[in-house]
């Protein structure tokens, strides 16, 4: 793969930034990559890991002459750091960032957008439950999808962008923000609120009951203990912010625990069985997509 922009600034060494530097290093898609964060202690990590040329933890600095500036923090940080950094971009530089909700996003940043700049949204559709500069993966993101929200920039700068993402082993895909953060909030933020319910639920259990539940976990707690375990910040950020569609999904979904709740109740085996055989038909076409 060659290369595709000369030097790129990433903000936020998290799991997902350094996972970018990893991957763009890999397929030698940029000339220089200068890392920033807010905590001093990360460049100190992503030196040790290899993951940058550059650290600083001043923003303005760190995007003066970047070609691609990718935003890697919290959704809830985004306004602000690019109220920021935009003012600092050299003319013609891309923007984008990483964050897990899109309409969000692009109201809290839109209104800091210079026409001297392009501002190209995104969302990589890959993760872990770890966060830090060392939970960076170099594949991290083959084979999953990358959604691109193009906004208003030329088909040009997508399509160089598009190759950027391809670079690191992802699979491009357009969307716009409203149906973007509608099928997130069944596909990721549904997922983990409830297994943020889970688990909070056995917490609550007495010591002994407790006890069992972390015991025998392996019969299907555990994996949801996995998902529960992610990033506070970043999921708090991500419910706030995407309030609309989760409650939405939410609604729906205590329907449809109403309806198993009523079929356990008087004892409907057909209507669980036929349910959980379509249930299974959707986990087959998962695998079969690739997206295991
Ligand atoms: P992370 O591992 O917690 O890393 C975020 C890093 O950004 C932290 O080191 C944090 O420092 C730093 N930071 C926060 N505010 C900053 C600021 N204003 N300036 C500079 N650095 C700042 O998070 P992540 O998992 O990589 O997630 C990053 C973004 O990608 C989020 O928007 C998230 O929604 C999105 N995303 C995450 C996943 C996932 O599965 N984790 C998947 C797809 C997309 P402190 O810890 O010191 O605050």
């Amino acid at each position: 793969m060659s290369k595709i922009y000369s030097k790129i600034a990433i903000i936020g060494i998290g799991l997902i930034g350094a996972s970018i530097a990893l991957a763009a290093r890999r397929a030698g898609l940029v000339d220089h990559i200068i890392g920033c964060d807010a905590d001093p202690a990360v460049g100190v990590e992503a030196d040790e890991l290899g993951l940058i040329d550059e650290f600083t933890t001043d923003a303005v600095a760190a995007v003066a002459d970047a070609d691609l500036v990718i935003m890697a923090v919290p959704v809830g940080a985004l306004g602000p750091l690019a109220e920021q950094i935009i003012p600092a971009m050299k003319q013609g530089a891309v923007l984008t960032d990483t964050g897990s909700t899109k309409r969000s996003v692009i109201r809290d940043v839109s209104p800091h957008v210079s026409p001297d700049i392009h501002w190209l949204p995104s969302h990589p559709l890959a993760g872990t439950e770890h966060s830090g500069p060392a939970a960076g993966k170099v594949d991290l993101f083959d084979g999953r999808y990358w959604i691109v929200l193009p906004l208003d920039a030329p088909e040009e700068v997508v399509v160089t962008f598009e190759a950027f993402v391809t670079g690191l082993g992802a699979t491009k895909e357009r969307m716009d923000p409203d149906y973007h953060d509608k099928v997130l909030a069944l596909t990721s933020h549904l997922p983990h609120l409830i297994a943020y319910t889970i688990v909070s639920t056995a917490t609550d259990l007495e010591s002994q009951l407790k006890n069992d539940v972390i015991r025998f976990s392996a019969s299907g707690f555990r994996d949801f203990t996995r998902i529960a375990a992610s990033d506070p910040v970043m999921w708090r950020d991500v419910f706030i912010n995407n309030d609309e569609a989760v409650l939405e999904m939410l609604q729906r979904f205590s329907e449809d625990l109403s309806y198993l709740q009523r079929a356990i109740r008087w004892g409907e085996k057909d209507k669980l069985e036929e349910l959980f055989h379509r249930t299974r038909e959707i986990r087959r076409s998962i695998i079969d997509a690739g997206q295991s």
